[in-house]
């Protein structure tokens, strides 16, 4: 990963200088995909459309199949919120026309723009991994604040009206629900994801889009297990205190106010939009305490969690109609 790539040139030529001996299986797949492709840039701009949908959908299937199995519904944060075959199936439909539509030329302008800032694409060898920790965890901060301000603005009336409004279809998500947003929504949120590695480029200059993958496939990752529904007791939220997993993405759904941020905690800790949300998790656990079994413990969760609702829904109708005079109610 050294020279600027001459991206118009033959990919035949670009590793004239290399010796293959010393690379290892996934460098020698790595570089093969460039010399079968030929043209360098339809070969990133297609690796990374073919990425993105795999690990997207790939990841979805897990939890179609949980929600699809009863046993798992103990672990469920909205009970008997369970999503039925036609509401994934539409969620799917609109998924796809949005990543075909928006996505598709985002990644593709998304390349020659990281280039001249000089990241690495058909380079061999592939970045040593003490390299890529560090610069995952950068993109995964930066992210994470972006998207928490950038959240929160969309929550303003009119941006929550005209955009944000789709993605809060679903006030007890799925994992498929993740990329379910209006296309100005995608754009804004994916900004997030991709000017961290932009500006890492920009500033330092030494990023291979290898690194990116790993960066979108754990960001996917983190976005379809967040709408997935369902909270473990091996979910990772348990293991690290500070990611926010499923279980505080899901209450923003619920509850409409609080939890902005996407992957971790403290952005919405730090800045006090997260009292609801702890309020609830110490309701909660002061019902456990004095119900005399499992199933009325059930029995009050489901009254609060309605309350809690309703509440959302009440204050999803105000964001709603900001700034246009009439308290419209919505559904
Ligand atoms: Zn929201
Ligand atoms: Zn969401």
């Amino acid at each position: 990963m050294n020279s600027t790539a001459p991206v118009y040139e033959s990919a035949g030529v670009l590793y004239a200088d290399t010796d293959f001996t010393q690379l290892n299986w996934l460098e020698t797949q790595w570089a093969a995909w460039y010399l079968w492709i030929g043209n360098p840039v339809i070969a990133t701009g297609l690796m990374s459309f073919l990425l993105h949908e795999i690990v997207y959908f790939g990841r979805c299937v897990p939890w179609i199949i949980i929600d699809a199995i009863p046993y798992f519904r103990k672990w469920k944060l909205q009970a008997g919120k369970v999503p039925s075959p036609q509401e994934q199936w539409e969620c799917t439909k609109q998924v796809l026309y949005s990543h075909f539509t928006i996505e598709l030329p985002l990644i593709w302008f998304f390349h020659p723009m990281a280039e001249m800032f000089g990241m690495s694409t058909w380079q061999v060898p592939l970045p040593a991994l003490k390299i890529m920790v560090p610069q995952v965890a950068f993109f995964f901060v930066f992210e994470d604040m972006f998207h928490y301000f950038a959240h929160q603005a969309l929550h303003w009336g009119p941006l929550y009206k005209h955009i944000h409004k789709i993605h809060h279809k679903y006030s007890a998500p799925f994992g498929l629900a993740a990329e379910y947003a209006h296309p100005a929504e995608v754009a804004i949120l994916g900004t997030g994801t991709l000017a961290g590695p932009l500006l890492y480029c920009f500033f330092r200059g030494d990023l291979h889009i290898f690194t990116m993958y790993v960066w979108i496939t754990l960001r996917l990752f983190q976005a379809v297990d967040a709408h997935s529904g369902y909270d473990f007791p091996w979910s990772l939220q348990h293991i690290l205190p500070f990611w926010s997993g499923a279980e505080h993405h899901d209450f923003h759904h619920m509850a409409f106010v609080n939890n902005f941020s996407t992957s971790f905690r403290w952005c919405d800790r730090l800045f006090g939009t997260d009292d609801k949300y702890r309020q609830y998790c110490l309701r909660r656990a002061a019902m456990k305490k004095a119900s005399a079994n499992q199933k009325d413990f059930i029995a009050l969760e489901k009254k609060m969690l309605a309350e809690i609702e309703a509440e959302g829904v009440q204050a999803e109708a105000v964001a709603e109609s900001y700034r246009y005079g009439t308290k419209e109610k919505t559904t």
